[in-house]
């Protein structure tokens, strides 16, 4: 399969703070060699984003089978593909050093990352540069301490791998009843 464009969605729900964070990230990957490859960048991007964030006790969920198996495995020398291994290597890291698991998850489950990934494939390379990351919490108009941490860290790598555009990134929305509106 030659080199395309991948869209990666990421979903995060930080229910170990009042009120709930719900935090929205859609990215592109310029070259993208497989299904595999875009599902292990996306679980480091989002490792990237935990440590971050600070956080920890983290529960991980994917609908990619064959990565989560292998995560999970206890001998991780294997990679079902040698090129994502810098990608798994920068989430088991994580997920050690944080106390932090993964888990499986039905397809129809992980609708909300899904309709993320498709949304980054469609919006338009000069879309993308006039788009900055905002909170859309009503409270955090004037600061928004999620947005300062995410702004002081480079979200235009991960690892080795440049991101086409750089990351847009909604976040702070609480109500998920308005996940419908920001999402589509
Ligand atoms: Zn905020």
């Amino acid at each position: 399969m030659p080199p395309r464009q991948a869209g990666l969605g990421i979903l995060i729900v930080n229910v170990q703070v009042q009120p709930t964070q719900t935090i929205y990230i859609h990215a592109k990957l310029a070259e993208c060699t497989s299904v595999l490859m875009a599902e292990a960048v996306s679980l480091a991007f989002a490792a990237t984003v935990a440590e971050t964030l600070n956080l920890s006790n983290i529960n991980f969920l994917s609908d990619c089978q064959q990565l989560v198996h292998f995560l999970n495995a206890a001998d991780q020398s294997n990679p079902p593909d040698w090129r994502i291994k810098p990608f798994t290597q920068m989430f088991s890291n994580c997920a050690r050093s944080r106390e932090s698991k993964i888990f499986k998850i039905k397809r129809q489950l992980n609708s909300t990352a899904d309709a993320l990934a498709r949304q980054a494939l469609s919006v338009s390379a000069s879309q993308y540069s006039s788009l900055e990351p905002t909170c859309s919490y009503e409270h955090h108009v004037l600061q928004c301490s999620l947005l300062q941490a995410l702004q002081a860290v480079d979200l235009n790598n991960v690892g080795s791998v440049r991101l086409v555009y750089k990351p847009f990134v909604l976040i702070c929305t609480t109500d998920l009843l308005r996940e419908k509106n920001n999402v589509s």
